[in-house]
């Protein structure tokens, strides 16, 4: 079943919230075990959100787009009442006093909350092996990362733990764990979806997006995530589209831009995936556009200078103090010191080397050279995206270079890892809806996916030709080496 089709099976009193709902919590016990994507299950409180939604069936009562399906949410959002780590030992313990906007506003449509992903450590990485709570699995193969910093949300959708997530994408974490884990995610626009209530990484480039097994599944949470939020500032108030309607539009018209540059260097099965794609939007009706992204080689050192630099001021609280872990108090301590062992205790290795290059690109006699630099690179990758988006509607390309890769590949050479977000961080520095979408298994058994971006606020044509790309795929379900280690063959 997709999430729409138990959505309408909910409203249409043939399925019942709390069947639903245990179903999803009984496949939480037995798989995750293996892929530990699951950092606080809140059982008591999805089976009472359920409950209710059954009661205002039965009563005829008005109930919303979301009603009675059960998703789960990455662990950097606030859910009221629900432990909020950041997938950090400096927010052990923490829990949200409120509701995220966006975890109101599903609420409000009725769905049903589950519990928290797990994440790296404050959304930092793109495997998810830096969390506090240890590596998540891929469950398409369990000694494979499942990307990140979402990969806690991408491995429980893929897994059927309900029918979708919420994850955040700063430089491709909610896209790049969909891409490695076979699911829809979507980054949208910047200021589409309200950040407030959402643990800050860098403020300039996060967004909350959306996570599901379908493009139609996902069109249905963006539609209740987006839009204005007074309690952020950088929120924006153009018109919400119809995302769901925009999946049903035929693509013939459209002009597709195909990024020669980003064709070296994939794999060869990421290649053949993404020009199949490309030729078969061209059959599908749409033309094809040849575009040069002269810059987008300078994204991830733009992005990454960027990212460290806000991140070492977003993590500035955090000093035991005024926020998180505080350690032991010595008699000998002054309140410097004290700052010092609670961030050494409570961040992590990454985290750590976050802040320390970030406080650096930052520091006087530096800035103009790293920071400033950096920004003025940021508007030429946004320059040449505008003017490549001039010539077509959308942007294909890979979302990754690759399936996805062994757990622990790039523990030791963090600069390696950093250069595996080279096709996502360009949509973050300049702001653009951009979607990840499954096209199929590669030839290791493990799902692949294109990248689609379109221009700002036009996640309808993301919708739209997404929508085209899924409707030659057959869906992928049940990953198989997620079934044999439940069946214990592994
Ligand atoms: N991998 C990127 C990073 O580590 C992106 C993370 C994200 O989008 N939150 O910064």
């Amino acid at each position: 079943m997709t999430l729409i089709e138990c959505a309408s099976a909910i409203a249409a009193g043939s399925l019942s919230a709390l069947d639903a709902t245990n179903a999803a919590l009984a496949r939480i016990e037995s798989a995750d075990v293996h892929l530990n994507a699951m950092v606080h299950v809140d059982a008591a409180g999805a089976r009472a959100q359920a409950t209710a939604v059954d009661e205002a069936v039965a009563a005829g009562q008005p109930i919303g787009p979301l009603a009675g399906v059960p998703i789960t949410i990455k662990d950097l959002i606030a859910v009221g009442g629900q432990p909020l780590t950041a997938g950090s030992n400096m927010l052990a313990g923490y829990v949200a006093p409120r509701d995220a906007s966006v975890i109101a506003r599903l609420r409000a449509a009725g769905a049903v909350l589950l519990g928290k992903t797990s994440l790296d450590e404050f959304a930092m990485g793109s495997t998810n092996e830096t969390a506090a709570t240890g590596p998540v699995r891929n469950p398409w193969g369990l000694d494979r990362v499942p990307g990140g910093s979402s990969g806690g949300s991408a491995a429980a959708v893929a897994a059927g733990y309900g029918y979708g997530s919420l994850g955040t994408d700063t430089g491709g974490s909610v896209r790049l764990p969909a891409a490695f884990c076979g699911v829809v995610g979507l980054k949208p626009t910047y200021g589409r979806v309200s950040r407030s209530g959402v643990v800050a990484y860098a403020s300039s480039l996060d967004q909350v997006g959306p996570m599901a097994a379908t493009v139609r599944d996902t069109a249905r949470l963006f539609s209740v995530i987006a839009g204005p939020c007074a309690a952020d500032a950088t929120s924006r108030s153009e018109p919400i589209g119809d995302y769901e309607a925009a999946c049903e539009l035929p693509v013939a018209g459209l002009r597709v831009g195909l990024v020669h540059s980003w064709l070296a260097g994939l794999s060869p099965e990421v290649h053949r995936a993404v020009m199949t794609t490309y030729d078969a939007l061209l059959a599908a009706g749409a033309t094809g556009a040849a575009i040069e992204l002269p810059h987008a080689h300078l994204a991830v050192p733009a992005y990454y200078l960027i990212a460290m630099s806000e991140a070492s001021a977003n993590l500035a609280r955090y000093d035991g103090v005024r926020y998180g872990h505080r350690a032991e108090l010595h008699s000998s301590d002054t309140l410097d010191t004290l700052y010092a062992r609670s961030r050494a205790e409570g961040f992590g290795p990454e985290v750590q080397r976050r802040i320390v290059m970030g406080t650096w690109a930052l520091s006087s006699g530096y800035y103009d050279a790293y920071y400033d630099r950096a920004c003025r690179v940021r508007r030429l990758v946004h320059d040449d995206l505008q003017t490549a988006l001039s010539a077509c509607d959308v942007i294909l390309g890979p979302t990754a270079p690759s399936a996805a890769w062994p757990l622990g590949a790039h523990t030791h050479d963090p600069i390696a890892a950093y250069q595996m977000d080279i096709y996502t961080t360009a949509a973050n520095l300049a702001g653009l809806p951009a979607m990840s979408v499954p096209v199929g298994l590669g030839d290791e058994g493990l799902p692949l996916a294109v990248q689609l971006i379109a221009g700002s606020f036009k996640e309808t044509t993301l919708f739209q030709v997404g929508a085209a790309v899924e409707q030659r795929q057959e869906r992928l379900s049940g990953p198989a080496a997620l079934q044999a280690a439940i069946a214990g063959g592994q």
